[in-house]
């Protein structure tokens, strides 16, 4: 580990004002929260700031459900969120793709604002023995292409990278239409959760739309994303601590037994948390019937690449809606 100094400012506006003046992502000046991501990554030498700004008791850690919704501060913490009574109930999703992530300790440290913008697991990214990683190197090449890809995208990939995004938690807020409110040294922003996160392009070591500074203080989900029949499903190799191979987070909108809408978002397979709207459209209207899903389904494949060891992941996104679809229409 390079050695850095750990910066402990007196108030939001310090922080942002300290971090802004660093630059874009990787920067000699970086935030910390839990430190789940940031530690690992700084043990491994693959992130080297040589400051790190600590937003612990800087920013709202509060869990609230009112009339518009669901709203989750940025500092809240995996678990807390996981087990809150309103969420468990009216937003059940959350706390499953939660549950399904890392372990009690990780959950327990981890915040709301790292898990969104926590790196992705891909090994040649986490290993500085390899030369080639465009997102730690720009133009360094992307070991991933004809290395071991059994972990990498699908979706979303470009020739210079096939990095999946990592968080369960952004699945789930991205079906349900979640928003992301910003603070930053020019003031507070809010975007759609689905627009946070970039395609890999030609820069895929620019992994989000935050300029320099800003901070995510809070996510807040809409009220009428509340109370669906949803379920996060989550194919990993071993059944608990561990990253998931595929997911398929679904929320469906029931008129008895048909479907009224159905959203529905897939991780493990995307260069970002990636959202179905075709095959949500052809979702609309129809039955629990397998033959129907299975043909809807089917759409979430259009635009999808495989590179070798993970060709699988195509066939096993789609049948993991299917079963998420069956398994949230059969709730009550
Ligand atoms: C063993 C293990 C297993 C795991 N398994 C899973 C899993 O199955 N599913 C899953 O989704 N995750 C998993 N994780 C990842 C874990 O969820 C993340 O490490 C965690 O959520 C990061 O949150 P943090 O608060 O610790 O972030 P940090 O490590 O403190 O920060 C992560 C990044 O976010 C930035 N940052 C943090 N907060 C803010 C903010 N408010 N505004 C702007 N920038 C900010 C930091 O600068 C840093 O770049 C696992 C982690 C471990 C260690
Ligand atoms: S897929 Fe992306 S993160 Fe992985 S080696 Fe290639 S450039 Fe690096």
């Amino acid at each position: 580990m390079y050695p850095f100094a750990l910066e402990r400012p007196r108030d939001l506006n310090a922080a942002l004002a300290f971090r802004a003046q660093a630059g874009l992502n990787d920067a000699p000046v970086e935030y910390i929260a839990g430190g789940t991501d940031m530690v690992q990554l700084l043990q491994e030498n693959v992130r080297r700031p040589r400051q790190l700004v600590s937003l612990a008791g800087l920013l709202d850690n509060g869990i609230e459900l009112g009339p518009q919704g669901l709203r989750l501060g940025a500092a809240a913490t995996m678990a807390e969120v996981a087990v809150h009574a309103g969420v468990v109930e009216r937003f059940p999703l959350i706390s499953q793709a939660l549950l399904a992530s890392a372990s009690p300790q990780v959950r327990n440290q981890a915040t709301m604002g790292g898990n969104l913008l926590q790196r992705t697991r891909c090994p040649y990214f986490r290993d500085v023995g390899y030369a080639s990683c465009n997102k730690r190197m720009p133009g360094s090449g992307c070991a991933a292409l004809g290395g071991e890809n059994r972990w990498n995208a699908v979706l979303g990939t470009s020739e210079n990278c096939i990095a999946v995004h990592p968080s369960d938690l952004a699945v789930a807020l991205a079906a349900l239409d979640a928003v992301v409110e910003i603070g930053g040294p020019e003031g507070e922003r809010s975007i759609p959760l689905a627009d946070l996160h970039r395609l890999p392009g030609d820069t895929p070591h620019l992994e989000t739309i935050l300029e320099p500074g800003e901070v995510i203080t809070a996510i807040t989900i809409p009220a009428d994303a509340g109370g669906l029949r949803s379920h996060y499903l989550k194919v990993r190799d071993r059944a608990s601590f561990e990253f998931a191979v595929v997911s398929a987070a679904v929320a469906l909108d029931m008129d008895g037994s048909g479907i009224r809408q159905a959203r529905i978002a897939l991780g493990g397979v995307g260069t970002k948390p990636w959202r179905v709207p075709r095959v949500e459209a052809a979702m609309a209207g129809a039955v629990l019937e397998p033959a129907k899903l299975r043909e809807a389904a089917a759409l979430a494949a259009e635009g999808a690449r495989g590179y070798g060891h993970n060709d699988f992941k195509i066939e096993l996104m789609q049948r993991a809606i299917v079963r998420a679809v069956e398994i949230a229409g059969a709730r009550t």
